[in-house]
């Protein structure tokens, strides 16, 4: 229940922030134990219409033109030492919003400072080429600034999420305008608002709050914004490029996945065993490249299904703040998506190697927690095998050839990461050559992380790339100059 010391937040709008109109608050809530911890503005067109205007401003300002690429970086470098010197405060943030371990969040705060410190780099080195095209004309592209970008961000890694697109977005020269989703606005709040000393100037970056189909569908329909980035879910995926192609503006798609771990008989068990078990628990599942299947090789799937049954019996669930393996899920609509994945594995008869339950922990008898889950023998066609759980549940499939490895780990709607487990270079390499997918890691996950790798998706996971310097062709646009010098 919320009272009177509850924190309530504004928007940030124009360099200010908004007082909230008490008929129009959304509670955020504390997954662990239900608590409201904040109340936010319930964000809606209007708002959206002002922060998109004071983007525009902004972005055609002086001010912002005026400011060299050096000048730039040097405001994002300071904007990573900032997070940085707030480390505790935003993980503390984030752990009670999200409800993930503490020493996740801490992760994710630094994650945060090096997309700073990454695109703070390249602000001064995005450059053009000349074209040799005849005798007396000169003819060079510029690469400018793409202008307003709409960012929805999800729940799972807001702080993550946000830093990596508003990094690039401002080192490239945009203005933005973000949504965070309803359940988790609190580290963007207090991210803006520790940006806000260091002198963008007002309206360069804006955060509206509110629901995704109020703040966030104005945000994506608006017809003065110029690129959306979006992470979230296939179905809302495909709403909010709808509303891009009515403005015929691009949008980058960030929309998950079920990412396999194929781990072949001459892997290295202890290391795989490590990782296996990291990509699926981290975050309690809610990852987007999560490693939610388990592709193995038959002659060794029992032993090493036992082996990791018994690591995940060991690791410990409680809330967030208390540092343990597994927080709970973010809410009540989580809780009963999974478990109708849950049901189903039993109504079909599906094996279960540990876990299942959901369990109670002292203190936070309202949130959702379950215990680390193996779904064993699963046919790989199984709707278990195909769609993204979002919890800390895996499913084991078997096969007896790389051939059918492949086959399987291709064989979903989705395509956003694969790990490979093997100590065969050539069957890595000829592995890796086949996968649908954006990422391929052999011989170790990268379920977090991973600031300067391309990230992305083939198939329903989406298109376009967030991260290191592939992201920089979706904030920018390519312009070709032809001057003639003679005559
Ligand atoms: P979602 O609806 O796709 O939410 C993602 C973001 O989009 C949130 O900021 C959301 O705001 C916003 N949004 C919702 N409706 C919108 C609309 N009509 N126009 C523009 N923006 C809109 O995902 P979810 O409901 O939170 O989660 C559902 C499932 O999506 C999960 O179970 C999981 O499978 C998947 N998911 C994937 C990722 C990923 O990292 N790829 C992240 C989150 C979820 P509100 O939150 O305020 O509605
Ligand atoms: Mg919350």
């Amino acid at each position: 229940m919320s009272n009177s010391t509850t924190k309530v937040q504004g928007c940030y709008i124009n360099g200010e922030w908004t007082v909230p109109d008490p008929s129009r608050l959304i509670e955020v809530k504390n997954p662990a134990n239900g608590n409201v911890i904040a109340v936010v503005p319930r964000g809606d067109q209007e708002d959206v219409n002002l922060a998109v205007n004071a983007a525009k401003e902004a972005f055609r300002s002086k001010e912002w033109k005026a400011l060299e690429p050096q000048q730039r970086g040097r405001l994002l470098f300071k904007a990573a030492e900032i997070i940085r010197e707030n480390k505790e405060e935003l993980a503390k943030i984030e752990t009670l919003d999200v409800g993930k371990p503490l020493k996740q969040s801490e992760v994710d705060v630094e994650v945060a400072a090096r997309y700073f410190d990454f695109y703070a780099g390249i602000a001064d080195k995005i450059m053009g080429e000349t074209i040799p095209v005849q005798e007396g004309i000169i003819n060079y592209t510029v690469r400018e600034p793409i202008g307003i970008v709409g960012h929805v961000i999800p729940w799972n890694y807001p702080l993550q999420i946000g830093a990596r697109s508003i990094a690039v977005s401002l080192a490239t020269g945009n203005a933005a305008v973000l949504k965070p989703a309803e359940d988790t606005p609190l580290s963007i709040l207090k991210l803006v608002e520790l940006l806000e000393p260091l002198g963008f100037p007002k309206g360069i970056i804006n955060v509206v709050t509110g629901y995704g189909h109020e703040a966030g569908a104005a945000l994506s329909g608006h017809p003065d914004i110029n690129h959306i980035t979006f992470t979230g879910s296939v179905e809302t995926g495909k709403r909010v490029m709808e509303s891009a192609a009515q403005n015929i503006v691009p949008v980058t798609l960030e929309l998950g996945g079920k990412s396999p771990n194929i781990v072949f008989d001459d892997c290295n068990v202890e290391n795989t065993l490590d990782w296996v078990l990291r990509s699926i628990v981290q975050n309690s599942g809610q990852t987007c490249s999560a490693g939610s299947r388990l592709v193995i090789q038959e002659t060794i799937k029992d032993s090493f299904v036992k082996q990791l049954a018994e690591a995940m019996e060991k690791l410990t669930i409680g809330a967030g703040i208390d540092n343990p393996d597994l927080g709970p899920v973010l809410s009540k609509k989580q809780f009963e998506h999974i478990q109708r994945f849950l049901t189903l594995a039993k109504e079909d008869r599906i094996p279960v190697a540990t876990g299942g339950n959901w369990v109670t922990v002292d203190g936070c008898e309202e949130g959702y927690f379950l215990q680390p889950t193996i779904l064993n023998d699963v046919p790989p066609e199984h709707l278990l095998a195909q769609e993204e759980i979002f919890g800390p549940v895996l499913t084991v499939s078997t096969f007896r050839t790389e051939e059918e490895a492949v086959q399987i780990a291709n064989g979903t709607p989705y395509g956003l990461v694969a790990g490979v487990w093997t100590e065969d270079v050539g069957r890595a390499h000829r592995v890796a050559n086949q996968l649908e997918c954006g990422q391929v890691f052999i011989n170790h996950y990268g379920a977090g992380g991973g600031v300067a790798q391309p990230f992305g998706g083939h198939k329903k996971s989406g298109f376009g790339r967030e991260k290191g310097l592939e992201a920089i062709q979706n904030y920018t646009q390519l312009k070709n100059v032809a001057l003639r010098y003679s005559f």
